[in-house]
């Protein structure tokens, strides 16, 4: 079972900020700004490079809930990033799909 799929199980604690029945959203561990959130599906989908053609409507589940948590957040009218770190080069640590939700400051570019 990976770190997400406990959180999911509330085997250990987050700070959970949304759920419904396809996905958990909860703040990072480690925030790399004043604002980072992890939109996770429920669903055991590895990576984006591991989901197929029938997590379509899911995938597109998790953006619009990203976006519904950053207009709550308050972080939408001066903009915010979304990110999906997939394997090694991509800097992927936890096997269990994520976007990342970062915003509240001005975010560089190229992200390093
Ligand atoms: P990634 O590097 O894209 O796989 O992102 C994994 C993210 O999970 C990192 O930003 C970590 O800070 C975060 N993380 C790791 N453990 C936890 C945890 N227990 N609760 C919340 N976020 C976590």
């Amino acid at each position: 079972m990976t770190l997400f799929e406990k959180i999911i199980a509330r085997d250990i604690p987050a700070d959970i900020v949304f759920e419904d029945d396809q996905c958990l959203a909860f703040r990072d561990i480690s925030p790399q700004a004043p604002v980072h959130i992890l939109i996770i599906p429920k669903k055991a989908v590895a990576r984006i490079g591991a989901a197929q053609a029938e997590d379509q409507s899911l995938l597109g589940h998790l953006l619009l809930t990203a976006a519904d948590i950053a207009r709550r957040e308050n972080i939408a009218p001066d903009g915010y990033r979304l990110v999906i770190n997939n394997g090694a080069h991509g800097g992927e640590t936890v096997p269990h799909l994520h976007i990342h939700l970062l915003g509240g400051r001005p975010l560089v570019w190229p992200p390093g």
